[in-house]
């Protein structure tokens, strides 16, 4: 089939759909616009090279012009901007920044990928030299070689989201102390604040300093300072600024040909990436997509589905009939020692849509513990009270959180249900997991209060307990007590003394029973249940307590 087919947009998306359409169609005319100097580059591996984990500029170039040229047979056009789509004549107005010069290209099809910006607010100051922002290539040698020449001492960064936690991270790696500055009362959104506070502890554990509910109101110089003045009445002094608070679609270009957009400026498409030009794709960072989960629309701008929405497009301009299902929201970070990720629903919004869910916490080693190493991880999951569909999953811990996560979103992905986790059949040996991996242990304490063999109490209802007729049983023995942190209110039975202490209990109580993860809360209530008590496991235990009800304790 002759086709021409322009793509705009050369990184993620772009390069991706440029490549696919090549492998299906070896005799279409294809171009590549690029506005800027490099194809196909790593973004997401720009704060490593900035904190010198990745040590080599040249590693972050996954491709160069000259090569993706040579493989693909595609003609790419770099330092070239599409400036306007000519919907009527079926034609593109290009500037080269080069040359200067400004020409028209025809085309039968269009994929655009033109990405997101950083988001720069109308702050007074906002102009001012050492603010950075992050995307690309050039943004990155500008504060390497700010970092190299001048070595601040001090950084701020504004927005506790992943690009700016990972700059917090690769900063402090260079010796740079950094304070996140942060609008919510939580940093990573797309976890639920109980467990965004496990992250929290964390990042102050390695020195890095958080501003929560507090907002940058205006940027100031004082001599090679930085004044950062905020909505808290803090003036905090530093060297450099990341601004890191979000990005915005750059869909001026599909907004002038006419495209549809969202209020957000995302642009709309179809289930097969269509805009509302049968002839133009659009794909990436800039587009609105839907959530698989609440069904609604939503922007996500991360790089899994910017590729493969790539493909699909290609597919789609090539003849073939693909669809784009939608997103999860999948997502992960490294930060320090720790690893922080999700998938689908959480509990924000779960109830901002009124989605109805249960939720569960377990705390399960990565591996077994008798083999070295094995690290504790939190995991949090949502799902169905009508079928136990798993709705969603927050996994942080020091090791084996991505695998976790996957299975999660592939479970999700899949429409399986929380009995399915209980059955799933994971690969084990000791260095590698235990023989009931933590996604199992999720399915098992998730079904079994499915199924009535358990009664949770989350921590978020403890305020509407009535103190008269509730006695807290704290199950760790007294020397966890001592060396972990204490629950005031609690009375100490070790979980192996339930038995010949019950007698001595008054049946007309309600007995919350805490652990240190929820495994002996969930032994010593299948005890008092079936003595006769009234009983109620804290689900995930002091863990989830001192994140939740008692955060610092
Ligand atoms: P981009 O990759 O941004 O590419 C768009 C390109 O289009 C740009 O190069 C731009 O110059 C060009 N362009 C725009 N308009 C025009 C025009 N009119 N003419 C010609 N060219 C044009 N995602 C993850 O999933 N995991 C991560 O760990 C992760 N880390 C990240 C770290 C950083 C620092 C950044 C900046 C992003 C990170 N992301 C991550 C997000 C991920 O990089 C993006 O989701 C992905 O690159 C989006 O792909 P895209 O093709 O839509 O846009």
């Amino acid at each position: 089939m002759s086709i021409k087919l322009i793509i705009i947009g050369g990184v993620a998306g772009g390069a991706t759909a440029a490549a696919r359409a090549r492998r299906l169609n070896e005799h279409a005319e294809i171009i590549l616009f690029e506005r800027d100097e490099h194809i196909s580059f790593a973004n997401c591996g720009l704060p490593y090279y900035i904190g010198e984990v990745i040590q080599q500029r040249d590693n972050l170039l996954v491709t160069t012009r000259e090569a993706f040229q040579k493989r693909y047979r595609i003609d790419i056009r770099n330092f070239s901007e599409v400036v306007s789509i000519d919907r009527t004549n079926k034609r593109v107005e290009v500037r080269d920044s080069q040359s200067g010069k400004s020409y028209w290209e025809s085309y039968d099809k269009i994929i655009m990928s033109p990405g997101a910006e950083p988001f720069k607010p109308p702050l007074e100051g906002i102009d001012l030299p050492n603010i950075f922002t992050l995307r690309n290539i050039p943004d990155t040698d500008q504060i390497k070689s700010f970092v190299d020449l001048n070595k601040p001492k001090s950084a701020v960064v504004v927005g506790g989201g992943f690009i700016g936690l990972e700059m917090a991270e690769n900063l402090t790696h260079r010796g740079v102390k950094t304070t996140v500055i942060e609008m919510l009362d939580q940093v990573i959104v797309p976890l639920d604040k109980e467990m965004a506070s496990i992250v929290q502890t964390h990042l102050m554990e390695n020195g890095v300093d958080l501003e929560l509910s507090n907002s940058v109101t205006s940027f100031s110089q004082s001599g090679n300072h930085i004044l950062v003045s905020t909505s808290q009445n803090k003036t905090i002094e530093c060297d450099l600024v990341i601004l890191s608070i979000g990005v915005k679609p750059e869909s001026a270009l599909a907004q002038n040909a006419d495209l549809a957009l969202n209020d957000r400026g995302g642009i709309k498409v179809s289930d097969n990436l269509e805009t509302n030009d049968t002839d133009i794709y659009a794909v990436g960072d800039a587009i609105e997509t839907t959530n698989m989960v609440t069904k609604q629309p939503m922007m996500l701008p991360l790089a899994g589905p910017a590729n493969k929405q790539g493909r699909v497009a290609a597919d789609n301009a090539m003849g073939r009939q693909t669809r784009f299902n939608g997103v999860l929201g999948t997502s992960i970070l490294k930060l320090f020692q720790f690893t922080a990720a999700s998938t689908g629903l959480n509990e924000k919004t779960a109830r901002q849509q009124g989605i109805s869910y249960l939720k569960s916490y377990t705390h399960s080693f990565s591996h077994a513990t008798y083999y070295p190493n094995a690290e504790r991880m939190s995991i949090k999951i949502l799902f169905s009270p009508d079928n136990g569909k798993l709705l969603g999953a927050q996994v942080i811990g020091k090791g084996g959180v991505d695998k976790r996560i996957d299975v999660f979103a592939t479970a999700i992905y899949g429409k399986m249900s929380v009995y399915d986790l209980e059955a799933l059949e994971l690969a084990y040996a000791p260095p590698f997991s235990s023989a009931k991996d933590p996604v199992n242990v999720a399915g098992f304490v998730a079904a079994n209060t499915l199924r009535g063999d358990l009664e949770n109490i989350h921590w978020d209802e403890m305020a509407d307990l009535n103190a008269d007729n509730t006695v807290f049983v704290d199950l760790r023995t007294p020397l966890e007590i001592r060396t972990c942190g204490v629950i005031k209110e609690a009375v100490n039975i070790p979980v192996d003394d339930v038995r010949e202490k019950l007698p001595t209990l008054d049946k007309s109580k309600i007995y919350i029973l805490f652990c240190a993860v929820g495994l002996r809360g969930y032994i010593a209530y299948r005890i008092f249940k079936q003595h006769g008590f009234e009983a109620r496991c804290f689900n995930g235990g002091y863990d989830i307590y001192k994140h939740s009800v008692s955060p610092g304790a």
